[in-house]
């Protein structure tokens, strides 16, 4: 039996497509050990895995991204906090781990992992980065003078010694993610949706997303109904309380002979909306993965997930980013013919409308989301990722190199 160790941080987009991982270990009689913020301590136990929470960020500063340097500094500081209380815990546990797998913005995983002398497996919960797609690149321009700022902040400087003296971590440059090595890196796409797929060496390992059996039940109010087509809306679980999209939302598709299904997230107060049209079923939270099954499109932030999670079900998107990978995700649907993409500050619900009577009446759309559709289905899911888990875990303790700690 091998021990998994898996670190993650932020939220839902970077649980989500560990979930079939962690089932498909379990399953195959390994044993996991899951860090991550106390919120999914029920969700990951229910699993069957050994659960470690930390409080997680106060997303609430987060709100639609609009950050300025100033605000996102006490938000930095509050993230060290939480990396630095991982690194406590991991090194705190008095059980040997074969691999850790950690979300890649978890940056110090790799670190851990060559200390401690396992395999460091990183979980890509958007498209892979390397010197030809450092897409996030234009994001750390925007903040780095506040991370620069805050890796000379007297209080700070202390524990980046304290990281090295007390356990040998090297706290890595922020700037260069892109370059940190790994023995696999998994990424939750095809090789055809992911930007300059043919750039990425070997060890990144495209197993398209992990579609598990989420076992969240439909309810039936979002499955009856008698219009021809079924419009999905959701802006992810993150940034996602723009009233005035929904709102737009609502005035654009009032009169449309659609369902249209509007997961709006859990902090918004429903009482915002007044004078629902009929054909709305408007919710905090849908089971995305079943919705999709029944959906013609869905209009959606651009996130990762929900991207892929939509093109799995060859369903063609209207992207409107918000913030981070969101643009680059965006953009590449509409570079792949699958999907729109309209700018956040140009929403009005009749580009909505315009954009989404466009999708129907063009078949292309649907055709080029059924061909990213038909790559992100082929190429082996969360049962991939494991054995390739496996793989790299069985090879280091052939080659005898596994040291117990
Ligand atoms: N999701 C869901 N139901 C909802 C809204 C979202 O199950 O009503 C899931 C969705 O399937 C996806 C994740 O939440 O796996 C959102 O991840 P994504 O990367 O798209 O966006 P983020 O929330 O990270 O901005």
């Amino acid at each position: 039996m091998s021990h998994v160790l898996f670190i993650n941080v932020f939220g839902h987009g970077h649980i989500n497509p560990t979930i079939g991982l962690v089932e498909e270990l379990l399953e195959r009689g390994e044993k996991v050990t899951y860090i991550a913020g106390e919120e999914f301590r029920s969700r990951i136990e229910n699993l069957g895995a050994v659960f470690i929470g930390y409080k997680n960020f106060n997303e609430l500063e987060f709100n639609n991204g609009d950050i300025g340097l100033t605000e996102m500094e006490p938000q930095l500081m509050e993230i060290a906090r939480v990396y630095i209380g991982i690194i406590e815990t991991v090194f705190s546990i008095e059980e040997r781990f074969d691999c850790i797998i950690y979300d890649l913005l978890f940056f110090l995983g790799a670190e851990i992992a060559k200390v401690l002398k396992v395999p460091a497996i990183s979980s890509n919960s958007t498209f892979a980065i390397n010197d030809k797609t450092n897409y996030l690149s234009d994001f750390f321009a925007r903040f780095g003078p506040a991370v620069k700022r805050l890796l000379n902040n007297p209080g700070f400087t202390p524990v980046v010694r304290h990281l090295w003296d007390k356990y040998g971590i090297e706290v890595p440059d922020l700037f260069s993610l892109h370059s940190l090595k790994n023995d696999i890196n998994i990424v939750y796409t095809s090789k055809y949706f992911q930007i300059c797929g043919n750039s990425f060496d070997e060890s990144y390992k495209f197993i398209g997303p992990s579609i598990p059996d989420r076992r969240e039940p439909m309810e039936p109010a979002l499955l009856e109904h008698h219009r021809s087509k079924t419009i999905y809306i959701s802006l992810g679980t993150i940034f996602n309380r723009s009233v005035e999209f929904y709102k737009s939302c609502l005035a654009a598709f009032g009169d449309m002979d659609a369902r249209i299904i509007m997961s709006v997230g859990r902090n918004i107060n429903m009482e915002s909306f007044r004078d629902i049209p009929e054909n709305f079923v408007i919710m905090d939270h849908v089971p995305q993965l079943e919705v999709l099954k029944h959906a013609d499109l869905f209009i959606t932030h651009g996130g990762m997930n929900s991207a892929n999670e939509s093109l799995y079900y060859s369903v063609p998107l209207i992207a409107v980013p918000h913030f981070f990978d969101q643009p680059i995700v965006a953009y590449r649907v509409a570079e792949l013919g699958a999907g729109i993409v309209i700018e956040k500050d140009k929403v009005s619900p009749e580009r909505l409308k315009e954009a989404a009577v466009s999708i129907f009446s063009n078949r292309g759309y649907r055709q080029n989301s059924e061909k990213a559709g038909k790559t992100l289905r082929a190429a082996g899911g969360y049962k991939r990722g494991v054995d390739e888990i496996l793989n790299i875990i069985n090879s280091r303790k052939l080659n005898g190199d596994l040291i117990l700690r």
